[in-house]
């Protein structure tokens, strides 16, 4: 049993789960002018949404709630407040996922005060409906028990940050040192995950250049 509840999500899925999304704000007869990508979550999505449904305009605001992994902040801020007009256009709001639903609402909120369309609807590939705060119009999965989804977007800041999740934990147990392959067993017994060797590496070598770990002799050690 993995103690942080992680799924992998591939490329594919991703392709597959916008392409659905799509085909849902298409049935509904919903003909957005515009796309807004919630950054950063939103970009991809939002990206093959415009293809799927072929839009031309795409825009993004960066609602920001979830810094770390699995790991929310108190309460989301609009990080650049600038200011677009969107009069007289209808909009598709995109996100990755509506799991509190916090960092939407305040997008949302945001863009019918000071970009003013003449309607948004919320759009996102996954919503976990049992902590949300609201139901989108359109989602492509609903998630009924909560569950970490290790997005392709940020397979290296999520390994990084689970893996110094993990090794402050296993130090509170007296481990203080480790090889590579002891990290990589540790943490797939953690997430119960493989993100493959080329992001173990970069997660442990991004580790090391902030001074988290130091590295002699292949043995990687907590620098306190
Ligand atoms: P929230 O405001 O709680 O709905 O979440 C804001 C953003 O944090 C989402 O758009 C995602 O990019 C990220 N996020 C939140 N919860 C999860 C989750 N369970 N799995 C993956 N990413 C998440």
């Amino acid at each position: 049993m993995a103690k942080v509840r992680t799924q992998l999500v591939s490329w594919e899925d991703v392709v597959e789960w916008s392409r659905g999304l799509a085909e849902k704000v298409r049935a509904s007869g919903y003909m957005p002018d515009v796309v807004i990508a919630v950054a950063r979550g939103g970009y991809v999505p939002a990206r093959l949404i415009c293809d799927f449904l072929m839009i031309n305009n795409l825009v993004s605001i960066q609602s920001q709630h979830w810094t770390e992994a699995a790991k929310a902040e108190e309460r989301a801020i609009i990080k650049f407040p600038y200011e677009v007009d969107l009069s007289g256009m209808k909009a598709l709001l995109v996100d990755d996922i509506v799991d509190t639903g916090e960092s939407l609402l305040l997008a949302k909120d945001f863009i019918m005060r000071k970009w003013k369309p003449t309607d948004v609807k919320i759009a996102v590939l996954q919503w976990i409906s049992s902590a949300a705060k609201f139901k989108p119009e359109y989602y492509h999965l609903e998630v009924r028990e909560w569950v970490w989804f290790q997005y392709p977007w940020t397979r290296l800041e999520d390994t990084y940050q689970f893996f110094k999740k993990m090794l402050s934990e296993e130090a509170k147990y007296g481990k203080n040192e480790w090889t590579f392959e002891e990290l990589v067993k540790s943490f797939m017994e953690w997430y119960e995950i493989d993100v493959g060797d080329k992001y173990f590496r970069d997660a442990v070598n991004s580790l090391v250049r902030d001074g988290f770990l130091e590295e002699e002799k292949g043995k990687y050690k907590l620098k306190l």
